[in-house]
């Protein structure tokens, strides 16, 4: 059942405001502290799915450090190979506004994400060799990904690779090659394929899957997911629900795929979860934290 996440983790910092401010203007506003970050919010889901799930993370020297430990500890996962930076590193961090309206403003420093290198996934690397899945996202520098998706590879284990956020150069084909599933989201597909999803996520699922991985599953927000797996394509709609907050939609996805993965569903069935599992956690507000348990999932 063991999943290893390459993970990123990111402070958040929420300001709720009347409006987004002009240059030089101060307001004041409703302050909400979060922890998130993609590989967090991963490890969470998948951890809550029932899963052994093991983060591979960085974090600096600060107060957030300890946040983010103890709340993993909180729900029984191993910080064994959460690493601290250098003194002075911050832990990755991200200031958000949000306006009354919904706009948002965001600004991130990725701190001790950046710093994720292959000394840190060779010291898991038996951990990663045992595993069932090894999943990772592109808040963690690629060299890293690259370096545990072939630890993976070459133990025979199956790796999941969320491409966000959206890579802004192209991902190194060897990487794709070593990527068993690849799970974007619309935007990241028609990113990495120049395919728009607008029309028929079949194209750009169909291209992807020519650039190396076996299975390509595009989440598509209200509209489910669209798989393709071999010469298999499949729409997995999800369900009808009040949404008030998407945010760690996307990983509340994919900690949930890989959770039934490891514990040995077909990459149809643990869509099918995942697909119903991110449906519940759209209707809460938060990412992390408002990760559901698997049992919640009908
Ligand atoms: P991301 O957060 O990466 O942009 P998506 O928006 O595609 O990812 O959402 C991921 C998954 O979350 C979807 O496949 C779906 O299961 C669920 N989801 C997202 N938005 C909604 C919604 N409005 N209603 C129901 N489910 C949703």
């Amino acid at each position: 059942m063991k999943v290893v996440v390459i993970a990123s983790y990111v402070s958040e910092l929420i300001f709720r405001v009347p409006r987004l401010m002009r240059p030089g203007e101060t307001q004041a506003g409703a302050f909400r502290e979060g922890l998130g970050g993609k590989g967090f919010n991963m490890t969470i889901a998948a951890g809550r799915c029932g899963a052994e799930v093991l983060p591979v993370m960085k974090l600096g020297t600060d107060a957030y450090a300890a946040k983010a430990t103890d709340f993993l500890r909180s729900e029984g996962i191993s910080c064994d190979h959460v690493n601290q930076a250098a003194v002075g590193v911050p832990s990755g961090c991200g200031v958000i506004l949000v306006g009354d309206d919904g706009e948002n403003a965001i600004a991130i420093d990725p701190g001790a994400n950046a710093l994720l290198d292959e000394s840190d996934i060779g010291a898991a690397q038996s951990h990663i060799a045992s595993a069932s899945v090894v999943l990772a996202q592109l808040e963690c520098p690629v060299a890293a990904v690259l370096g545990a998706f072939r630890l993976a590879r070459a133990a025979g284990v199956m790796t999941v690779l969320n491409p966000a956020p959206a890579p802004t150069v192209p991902l190194p084909d060897e990487l794709l090659a070593l990527t068993d599933v690849i799970t974007p989201n619309e935007s990241e597909a028609a990113a990495l394929t120049g395919y728009g999803v607008d029309g028929d996520w079949r194209v750009a699922a169909r291209r992807l899957q020519s650039m190396g991985p076996g299975a390509v599953a595009i989440t598509l927000g209200s509209r489910g997911v669209g798989l393709l797996h071999g010469a298999m394509e499949l729409h997995l709609p999800a369900p009808t629900v009040d949404a008030i907050d998407t945010s760690g939609a996307g990983d509340a996805f994919n900690g949930a795929l890989v959770a039934r993965l490891a514990s040995g569903h077909t990459l149809e069935q643990a869509c099918l979860f995942a697909v119903r599992y991110a449906a519940i956690q759209v209707t809460r507000r938060g990412t992390s934290s408002a990760m559901p348990w698997g049992r919640e999932v009908p």
